[in-house]
């Protein structure tokens, strides 16, 4: 038996119990690991449905040029879908981007502009702004648009959550997840409510970040954006794929435990996973208290270990940012705490 494509290769992850890492928390804890898709996130799940979306209602036609701003996991699924589709790929990304979530995307043959970080959204050099005049000024360009445009949750809604609920057999209690554009726990966690209205769904958000005091006050408080260091979740603005009513309550985490528990996670779990699963662990172990032990908790690892290698997985790039305190190598004092 084979697969017609790559493509037909994404979902059906794995999920797998974490044991030493979670020893404090009664709870099972689960991961549920979206490296093994072709993109080694799992954002490729969402990237084919907005392509295929797209495709129905006529706005990717045959031979366009998909143009996105994208952190790198969205790229990656939207230009592998591209190989197989025949579609060209345009991806503008910021500066804090690692260099090898850039590199992966040209090995598609996507062209990439990097953007600098510390500009306002509306400011003509942040990536949004770049993406959207490139849009207007290539013809028979299409501009997925991962914050507000549906089909992303509607990937999670119809995937990612009936997964969950099969893999757990309808037993799960919790469900952890960083956020970014929102598509994720929104998608995943509006089928799981529909299933079982109790799951709560928790959301990482950063320091840095606008999501949790905008759940907590339904003030959009420009304080609360700053420069950040953990990548792909938090965001300096609301976007539509975040639905705030369904998520039970979000969790911040700072930089530096967020970048010590990704670490953890390959030390303890054997599990090479990216820096948003770092903070989802963080965010869970500041959370353990409201866990009973007959819980179930799925927590999302959304992408791979590989694509920060130059980061966390590096001591220099730890040391730079005083991370490695007393030379500490492990993230000991997170869970202790
Ligand atoms: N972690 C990583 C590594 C990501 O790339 C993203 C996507 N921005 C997220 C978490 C958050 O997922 P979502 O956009 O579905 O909220």
């Amino acid at each position: 038996m084979w697969y017609n494509n790559i493509l037909e290769t994404i979902g059906n992850t794995p999920l797998v119990k974490l044991n030493k890492l979670t020893k404090d928390i009664e709870a099972t804890v689960l991961a549920k690991i979206e490296t093994t898709n072709p993109g080694n996130s799992i954002k490729d799940r969402m990237a084919i449905k907005m392509i295929a979306d797209a495709e129905k209602s006529g706005k990717l036609k045959p031979g366009g040029t998909i143009i996105e701003g994208t952190s790198g996991n969205t790229g990656m699924g939207l230009a592998i879908a591209a190989v197989i589709k025949g579609y060209k790929c345009i991806f503008t990304t910021t500066d804090k981007q690692s260099k090898e979530k850039v590199d992966a995307l040209k090995a598609f043959g996507a062209e990439v502009i990097v953007c600098p970080t510390d500009v306002e959204p509306e400011d003509p050099r942040s990536y949004y702004s770049v993406s959207t005049r490139l849009e207007k000024e290539t013809p028979n360009s299409w501009k997925p648009n991962q914050y507000d445009n549906l089909s992303n949750s509607a990937a999670h809604y119809e995937q990612t959550g009936p997964e969950i609920w099969e893999q757990t057999e309808g037993k799960i209690t919790h469900l952890v997840v960083g956020v970014g554009t929102g598509g994720t726990i929104s998608g995943a966690g509006k089928y799981l409510k529909e299933k079982n209205p109790n799951i709560k769904l928790w959301g990482i958000d950063t320091y840095g970040s606008v999501f949790k005091k905008y759940k907590e006050t339904g003030i959009m408080d420009e304080k609360e954006i700053y420069p950040y260091i953990t990548e792909g979740i938090g965001e300096d603005f609301l976007p539509k794929n975040v639905n705030f009513d369904l998520i039970d309550r979000f969790e911040k985490v700072t930089d530096k435990d967020a970048a010590l528990m990704t670490r953890e996670i390959a030390r303890k779990e054997g599990i090479f996973a990216g820096n948003s699963a770092g903070a989802a662990i963080a965010g869970l172990l500041q959370l353990k208290e409201h866990l009973k032990p007959e819980d179930v908790v799925v927590v999302i690892f959304h992408d791979h270990g590989t694509r920060y290698m130059g980061k966390m997985y590096n001591d220099d790039w730890l040391r730079e940012r005083g991370f490695l305190e007393d030379e500490k190598l492990t993230a000991k004092s997170i869970l202790s705490k």
